[in-house]
């Protein structure tokens, strides 16, 4: 059992972690106030090979591993949770398209994902099923062409932002089975965007409903096959997990050195704060909880890298509890802080805003909490 990062795996975490600092962090405020990500970010990120990270080589992907991409994932929120879990979107479809998709729309579309002039986004949720996503109802009926579209996707990260979107839509019978993976350009006749939503965090990502009014797209935008598109729709999200875990840990991590240094300076009853043996203790907590939280969660992407039968089941347990911890130390962080911390000068009221989506998203934890239970009931 070797529990070190290779060279090379250091290197990326450094390479992302100096990307981040340099070209997200000293804008992450700006670009939260402004509510949007300046689109000519993401061609420099792709330039790097973010943009398909597990992409395969010989696709013209990085060809990176679920570890090495939590290493990136980690490495950019230490800059902005909310900058690097956008890009945790875009490298699940690329993924979904890379695996699944035929020759022909690979051609066509993955030059652009790869260099990241086109950003993706997942569209799964509906206004009535989140959870219980295998009851989506959008339908794509089809057409001599292809099909037309119909229905609306809920809480869509980069709706009306991206420039393509890999959809669920139901092509069949009720039920997972009769769901299926389309690709739909913006610009599309028929595909309009829900009004902005205004979020506790993760501002700075455009969030918004994408409807279907009689959309029309040809057959060649059918990803894989008719009546796979939950399958595929899950496997993206083992990945995907492990990858908003990340964003979590790395989060936590910055909250933590900078409240390392702020209790050296801050003094209280004529000494630094960082004397107090009680607030002493609590730093000691939070880095045993979120050392703990970065081995299980690297164990985690080892399984799903090795696909260990129980991977599945470790992602969601590192979800979990990577999730909850960073949320945990991050809050801690803000008390630390006192009143400070409750001010965006400080940086760290942002990362408790940013986090806190991470307990809803990619399944939310009791979500999390259903496929651990399954597992262990089933294997009794
Ligand atoms: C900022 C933001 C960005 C998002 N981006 C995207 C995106 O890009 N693409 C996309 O497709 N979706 C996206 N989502 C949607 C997200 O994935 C859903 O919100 C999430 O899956 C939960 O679904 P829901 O909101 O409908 O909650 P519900 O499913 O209605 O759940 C409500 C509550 O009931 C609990 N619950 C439900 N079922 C069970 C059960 N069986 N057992 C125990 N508890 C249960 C839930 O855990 C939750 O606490 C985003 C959401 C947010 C907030």
């Amino acid at each position: 059992m070797d529990f070190a990062l290779t060279e090379e795996q250091v290197s990326i975490f450094d390479m992302a972690y100096a990307f981040g600092q340099d070209q997200i962090a000293p804008h992450a405020r700006t670009w939260e106030a402004e509510g949007t990500i300046p689109k000519d970010l993401w061609p420099e990120v792709g330039a790097l090979g973010f943009a398909s990270l597990y992409v395969s080589e010989d696709a013209g992907g990085a060809g990176l591993s679920r570890l090495d991409a939590t290493l990136v994932f980690e490495a950019l929120s230490m800059a902005c949770p909310s900058v690097a879990a956008f890009l945790s979107i875009h490298n699940m479809c690329a993924k979904m398209i890379d695996t699944f998709a035929d020759d022909d729309l690979k051609a066509r579309v993955m030059p652009g994902v790869l260099s990241m002039n086109t950003v993706l986004s997942y569209c799964l949720t509906e206004p009535g099923s989140g959870s219980d996503a295998a009851a989506l109802r959008t339908r794509a009926e089809r057409t001599n062409e292809g099909y037309v579209l119909n229905g609306t996707k809920a809480f869509i990260s980069g709706g009306g932002y991206s420039d393509a979107y890999v959809c669920m839509v139901r092509t069949g019978e009720d039920g997972p089975k009769g769901v299926s993976t389309v690709y739909v350009e913006d610009g599309t006749e028929g595909l309009s965007f829900g009004g902005l939503e205004d979020k506790m965090g993760w501002r700075s990502q455009p969030t918004a409903q994408v409807q279907f009014d009689n959309c029309n797209i040809s057959s060649g935008s059918l990803i894989g096959e008719e009546g796979q598109g939950f399958k595929y729709a899950m496997m993206g999200l083992d990945g995907g997990r492990l990858n908003i875990a990340a964003c979590s840990l790395g989060a936590a991590q910055t909250a933590i050195n900078s409240t390392l240094a702020y209790m050296g300076e801050r003094k209280a009853f004529g000494q630094p704060i960082d004397q107090f043996q009680g607030l002493q203790w609590r730093l000691a907590d939070m880095e045993i909880e979120l050392q703990a939280a970065r081995t299980f969660l690297r164990q985690a992407a080892w399984k799903l890298d090795t696909q260990q039968p129980d991977a599945t089941k470790f992602c969601a347990m590192a979800k979990k509890f990577v999730t909850e911890t960073g949320s945990k130390v991050v809050d801690q962080c803000l008390q630390l802080h006192g009143g400070y911390g409750y001010l965006a000068d400080y940086g760290i009221e942002k990362l408790v805003r940013d986090l806190r989506v991470h307990q809803i998203l990619e399944g939310t934890n009791e979500i999390m909490r259903v496929i651990v239970a399954r597992d262990m009931l089933k294997n009794r």
